[in-house]
């Protein structure tokens, strides 16, 4: 027969992370949405149609980093990549290559896909040109 409950104490097995890492959660996912919001505004595309994509993302990225509180440095690049994906389908690319004055129109790419201190680079001549979240002193 076992009771149900503590038998010590009413504090409960284990100890929990507390409300610190919750908060850490938030101010990722802040951070995130602020910073890629802010590139998208560096581009003048921050319609109220794709706000609303940023936030589908954040949302998205909400459940994910969740499951892995570790990856809460990784958001903002993830969030990034999720828009871009997003946006290439209703509005085309982003953000154009500001750096590559001929050849085809091409996007940036977030690097590291998934890692900490994501950056826009460019592909085709390996210039890295600003970090998520900076665009806009770079155009
Ligand atoms: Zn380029």
């Amino acid at each position: 027969m076992h009771p149900h409950g503590d038998p010590d104490g009413p504090d409960g097995p284990g100890e929990t992370p507390g409300d610190t890492s919750v908060s850490s959660l938030e101010q990722a996912l802040h951070a995130a949405r602020a910073l890629v919001l802010a590139d998208l505004v560096a581009h003048e595309v921050a319609e109220a149609e794709i706000v609303s994509l940023v936030e589908e993302a954040v949302a998205q990225r909400r459940w994910w980093v969740e499951q892995w509180p570790q990856g809460a440095g990784f958001v903002a690049g993830l969030v990034a990549q999720d828009v871009q994906d997003a946006l290439l389908d209703r509005y085309g690319r982003w953000p154009l290559c500001p750096v590559c004055g001929s050849g085809d129109p091409h996007a940036l790419e977030v690097e590291p896909e998934l890692g900490p201190d994501p950056h826009w680079v460019c592909h085709q001549s390996g210039v890295k040109v600003a970090a998520v979240g900076s665009l806009g002193g770079r155009l």
